[in-house]
């Protein structure tokens, strides 16, 4: 059960996964609430919306493919291929969890943190598979950092963390893009790391969300981040020092939740520079494979 948006010859389509084909979502949402509720469709333009609606689960999923199943009128829905994604999600919120994993904590010079530590990622950061990372030449060292992202389902504030499972939609890929250079002069000041990890294409997200329901919980799945087809970082999210229910729980005393919103969970050891020129590669079995060009200006 994967959901994704996916680029056609009339503009962008919300896609559901059908065995190894992709329908249109979109249409077929909007002719199951004319046909079946006989109202007008709610929002419908990215993953976030279905979660907003209460479909990203298990039921929604049957409710939507077995409505275009049962008129006999798949092909009528399906997309043909090959596909290009867009970004999956537009996050109202993304935040991005520092030093989740030991030894990246260590590589960084870093203390293991006693409590998780947080930053945000604004909203012009998003970028779809495939869309260009641009590195500024005056910006210095740009890294990649391949992490796992949560994506929030129902909206919540204090989630105790026996509630987060309740709260989670689903998982995708995202590359906290972070311009180190400028991170460790503004660490040295005592300054935010805004503009390090916030500047335009930093934060490319996808290729698309899995449901929660489609993987176990705990959720225990593999990350490898890869540049030029070479194995850069490996990871597990069972290294994580504060797993997803105690980040849900710790960010949500700050912050409300709303459907939508991205955590990222943080980043393996390996980190290193992108250049221009460079695919970057963010993978992990159940989800997919999240690859980007890098363009230097
Ligand atoms: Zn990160």
């Amino acid at each position: 059960m994967r959901i994704g948006v996916i680029n056609t010859d009339s503009g962008k389509a919300v896609a559901l996964e059908l065995g190894d084909r992709w329908i249109d979502a979109s249409r077929a949402w909007k002719d199951y609430h004319t046909h079946v509720e006989g109202a007008d469709a709610p929002p419908l333009a990215h993953a976030g919306d279905f979660a907003a609606a209460g479909w990203m689960n298990r039921s929604g999923y049957r409710r939507l493919t077995e409505f275009v199943q049962r008129h006999g009128r798949l092909e009528e829905y399906l997309l043909p291929g090959p596909h290009t994604f867009a970004a999956p999600v537009r996050p109202g919120k993304v935040i991005a969890i520092g030093r989740n994993y030991a030894k990246h904590a260590k590589e960084m010079g870093n203390e293991i943190p006693d409590e998780p530590m947080f930053f945000n990622k604004l909203p012009d950061t998003i970028i779809g598979p495939g869309e260009a990372i641009v590195k500024e030449s005056w910006a210095g060292r740009v890294d990649f950092e391949g992490e796992i992202a949560v994506m929030i389902g129902v909206q919540g504030r204090n989630i105790a963390e026996a509630e987060a499972k309740e709260h989670v939609a689903g998982y995708t890929l995202l590359n906290d893009i972070s311009a180190r250079d400028l991170q460790n002069k503004d660490k040295d000041r005592g300054h935010p790391w805004t503009r390090a990890k916030n500047m335009d294409t930093f934060c490319p997200v996808g290729p698309v969300v899995v449901f929660r329901d489609a993987l176990s919980w705990p959720f225990e799945e593999d990350i490898e981040t890869r540049v030029n087809s070479e194995v850069r970082q490996q990871g597990n999210t069972q290294q994580f020092l504060f797993p997803i229910p105690r980040l849900i729980a710790h960010v949500s005393r700050y912050f409300t939740l709303y459907p939508g919103d991205l955590i990222a969970t943080g980043t393996p050891e390996g980190v290193g520079p992108l250049n221009g020129g460079d695919v970057v590669e963010v993978a992990s079995p159940g989800i997919g494979v999240l690859s980007n060009p890098v363009v230097e200006v």
